[in-house]
């Protein structure tokens, strides 16, 4: 009945008419500038009065619009229309669920480049990363529809002579959905859309940066029949939502992307039981990243290359999946960094709305001051090669960094840096290599470079992340092809487009009848 999943495919900007295409999006994202964007509470627009603007990191004279800002009123409404709705919600079929996903996806499909045109604008990614995003976004909303019918009917378990045994799977309540910035479109949907088609319903508290993706994206949800109440869009600043969304009573799920210490302040949070409460919640947080690329001796010398520059330099080094430091063994340790940075000296950092500019902007004066602050701790730490070189007059502009002989313990090997900075370290052996990649409190992802059946077996036992790839770069998971989540402090490893996903969205009810 439905088609089998396949990811989305990526544009082609070699193309011109792609190029005519994308340009033309980007005009109908700058005639919406300056528009204001309300809350949707129990399918109602409301304006609050009160407003959280969104600029354009790549020139901060721009704000490209407002949308309304939620306080603890507004998120009383919300949580009382998502209660209210959920009844209903988690008793419709979860077939008719998934199909409203579809429906989704298909419109996300038809206005796939104003989409990306205004990740491009809002979060400051390039043409090619920003339609990557959107075709993940639209990615989670087939494949998580698709894994809600599987689920459908709950899974098989034994029955015994005279009694007739069930395993199905129950809606929890209402979910809080706190996405990231950095994927604004694609890790937004995924959050937003895997609560929902679980047949929770959900406050949806986008990133602050950037609202007005999100605010696309709830409308889309809503053309798409997505029922009043089932998702409500509260914008606000965290220090005066976040804590009161996490702690409410009524919050039965909480799922977040951002930083560690807050994943951590939501865990810690989230297990006090309320007045009222009469449930644990449940937590799902994927939180930071200090990932490797580990280049062995007998590593082909350009897959190394194109594997460190393009997994610390796309998206400016602003993943959690970022591989921000590569160890490289020490035999090839001098070629291998000589063409790094010859390959990222070829880079152009500038305006994203520029289809050659492969580099933009960071994401605000936050980190701004973070990333260039790292850069001076990188030249008291290491020997600088390449950029640092940046300037926030006009926008956020970090040359991407590169520092070498950077020590297997210094701050910028260890530190989640979140920013277009990469360290490069020798190893005397392969093992030691991999015992440098396991030297953080992060687990995310990791990268070897090697043809070693051997080495490639050890890394499979002893590299402990929770996305690990061969011969490859270390960003850039597919949705349904690389299960998304990491192992120590970079959360609860959930494995987002995963087989396993969805079911920390359901509370499995087990159900004995004697016949
Ligand atoms: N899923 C992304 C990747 O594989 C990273 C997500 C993140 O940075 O939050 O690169």
């Amino acid at each position: 009945m439905y088609t089998q999943y396949k990811h989305e495919p990526f544009t082609d900007f070699s193309k011109e008419e792609n190029q005519k295409d994308f340009l033309a999006a980007l005009e109908v994202v700058k005639a919406d500038i300056g528009k204001d964007y309300p809350l949707i509470i129990d399918g109602k627009e409301v304006m609050s009065g009160e407003w959280l603007p969104s600029i354009n990191p790549a020139k901060t004279s721009e704000t490209i619009g407002r949308v309304a800002k939620a306080g603890t009123a507004e998120i009383d409404a919300a949580f009382a229309a998502a209660k209210k709705a959920f009844p209903a919600w988690s008793k419709t079929s979860p077939t008719a669920r998934a199909e409203l996903l579809f429906r989704a996806a298909a419109i996300m499909r038809r206005r796939k480049h104003e989409l990306s045109a205004t990740v491009v604008k809002e979060a400051g990614k390039p043409w090619v990363e920003a339609d990557i995003e959107v075709a993940e976004g639209i990615d989670f909303l087939e494949y998580y529809g698709r894994q809600m019918i599987e689920l459908k009917d709950g899974k098989k378990i034994e029955s015994r002579d005279g009694e007739s045994n069930q395993y199905i799977y129950t809606s929890a309540g209402v979910a809080v959905t706190i996405p990231p910035w950095n994927f604004s479109a694609a890790i937004m949907a995924g959050t937003t859309v895997a609560p929902l088609v679980a047949g929770n319903t959900v406050l949806l508290k986008p990133a602050e940066p950037t609202p007005i993706i999100a605010a696309k994206f709830v409308d889309i949800l809503r053309e798409a029949g997505v029922p009043d109440g089932v998702i409500n869009f509260v914008p606000g600043e965290p220090h005066e939502i976040g804590d009161y969304l996490v702690d409410h009573k009524d919050t039965a799920l909480i799922t977040f992307t951002g930083s560690k210490a807050t994943g951590l302040r939501i865990l810690e949070r989230a297990a006090k039981v309320q007045e009222g409460q009469h449930h644990l919640k449940r937590v799902l947080a994927e939180m930071g990243g200090k990932d490797t690329v580990v280049v062995a001796e007998d590593a082909d010398i350009d897959i190394a290359v194109n594997a460190i520059v393009t997994a610390a330099f796309n998206f400016s080094g602003q993943k959690c999946s970022a591989g921000s430091r590569a160890v490289i063994h020490e035999s090839i340790y001098d070629e291998v960094a000589k063409r790094v940075v010859e390959e990222t000296k070829k880079l152009t950092l500038g305006d994203p709305e520029k289809y050659e500019n492969y580099l933009g902007p960071v994401i605000n004066q936050k980190a701004y001051d973070k990333v260039t602050g790292y850069i001076e701790v990188g030249k008291d730490e290491a020997e600088l090669l390449t950029g640092d070189n940046s300037s926030s007059e006009t926008g956020y502009f970090i040359e991407p960094t590169i520092f070498g002989n950077a020590a297997h313990d210094a701050r910028i090997m260890k530190e989640e840096i979140f920013g277009p900075v990469l360290a490069l370290s020798k190893a005397a052996s392969y093992e030691e290599a991999i015992d440098v990649a396991n030297n953080t409190e992060y687990g995310l992802t990791g990268a070897v470079i090697s043809r070693n059946v051997d080495y490639l077996e050890y890394a499979k036992q002893n590299f402990h992340v929770g996305n690990l790839y061969f011969n490859r770069n270390c960003t850039g998971a597919i949705v349904g092809y690389h299960p998304f989540g990491g192992f120590k402090l970079s959360g609860t490893d959930s494995k987002a487009g995963g087989p396993d996903y969805l079911l920390q969205y359901l509370l499995p009810k087990s159900i004995s009848q004697m016949l």
